[in-house]
């Protein structure tokens, strides 16, 4: 029977299709412990020699060299999710270890909450409900979403699903990526623009792009200063590609007029002083948390397993390559 441990904290919590589906297909499902938690790479390790498994199903947990050293008998990597930084690719490439996620699961998932969170600006909604709880009636006056230029960075599967909502909302919609698509001129009337351009027009800002050597820090002092003293910021993607204490000081000294933010560079952030700030709008991580988008994600993460195991190379497998360097070691 081979072993699964389970690392992630969302996989089999909140439905039992991907624990069920694995468990058919006779592997065994073990779970990190609550009390083992918070996880560095140090401790996971630890935990990952204990175990011993063929695959981990991981989140956010840093998945090092040390860890994927932990276990003989590890052969796979499943990211319940979609960004793997996380994840050192390289080094498990090198050991031959096959690394996959879940794209395209949670898209429609992050791009709802991304709206949310624009509505929630530009309606100052999260101020009108606690000061009417605490017995106030202080009616503000907000901005409409149809009549604001917004400025998607990152035209990928969340930045699209982004588009197609803020088309209905009959937004201006720019947008900026290293790969532009085509059909969202046409289908959706995106009109792509430098980053520049973008960043001194929009009066919404959203980033949807990977943590990668070149993303990390790409909204920085520079960035943050052309953008419009009335514009929102908002960051569903991942934390480090802005620099957090510039993004501070702009918010504070109200050269930018609010930021909303799922991620965080410490997660949860502890005493960020960014929460401290009265137009930052925090949640905690929760762009891909639906029951729809979890779902897929349990069902997928279980089926790669599986198909990898019974030596297939689905599309999702991001390091093919170790896949086919070590097809000796895979059963036929
Ligand atoms: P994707 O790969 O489909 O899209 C990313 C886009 O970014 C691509 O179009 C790519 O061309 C563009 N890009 C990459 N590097 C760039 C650069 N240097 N400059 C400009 N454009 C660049 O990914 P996705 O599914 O849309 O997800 C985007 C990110 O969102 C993920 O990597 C992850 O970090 C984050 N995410 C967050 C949550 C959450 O819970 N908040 C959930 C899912 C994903």
């Amino acid at each position: 029977m081979r072993k699964v441990l389970v690392v992630s904290r969302s996989f089999g919590q909140v439905v039992s299709i991907g624990e069920e589906i694995l468990v058919k297909n006779r592997w065994e499902v073990r779970y990190v412990r609550d009390e083992e938690r918070p996880l560095d790479g140090p401790k996971l390790a630890k935990i990952v020699a204990r175990e011993n498994p063929d695959a981990i199903i991981c989140g956010v947990e840093p998945i090092t060299a040390e860890v994927l050293r932990a276990s003989d008998k590890l052969r796979m990597v499943m990211k319940h999710g979609v960004g793997i930084d996380n994840i050192d690719l390289n080094a498990a490439t090198a050991q031959g270890i096959v690394v996959a996620n879940v794209p395209q699961a949670n898209s429609e998932a992050v791009a709802d909450l991304t709206i949310a969170l624009m509505l929630m600006l530009l309606r100052s909604l999260y101020e009108a409900v606690s000061s009417t709880k605490a017995g106030g009636w202080n009616r503000y006056i907000g901005h409409e979403l149809g009549k604001m230029t917004v400025g998607v960075i990152g035209t990928g599967k969340i930045g699209t699903e982004v588009i197609k909502r803020l088309q209905g909302f009959g937004a201006t919609i720019l947008a900026y990526d290293i790969a532009p698509n085509p059909d969202l001129i046409s289908k959706y009337g995106v009109r792509y623009v430098t980053l520049e351009e973008l960043l001194e027009t929009a009066d919404i800002v959203t980033l949807h792009l990977p943590l990668t050597e070149d993303t990390r820090g790409m909204i920085g002092v520079n960035e943050l200063k052309r953008m419009k003293k009335s514009a929102y910021l908002i960051n569903t993607s991942r934390a480090e590609i802005v620099d957090e204490d510039a993004l501070y000081v702009h918010l504070k000294t109200r050269q930018i007029a609010g930021a909303a933010l799922d991620v965080f560079s410490r997660e949860p952030p502890g005493p960020s002083p960014l929460l401290q700030l009265d137009n930052v709008l925090p949640t905690p991580h929760i762009g891909a948390y639906t029951v729809e988008a979890i779902d897929r994600m349990d069902r997928i993460c279980a089926e790669t397993i599986i198909a990898v195991f019974q030596g297939e190379c689905p599309p999702n497998v991001l390091n093919p390559i170790a896949y086919f360097n070590n097809l000796a070691k895979w059963p036929s």
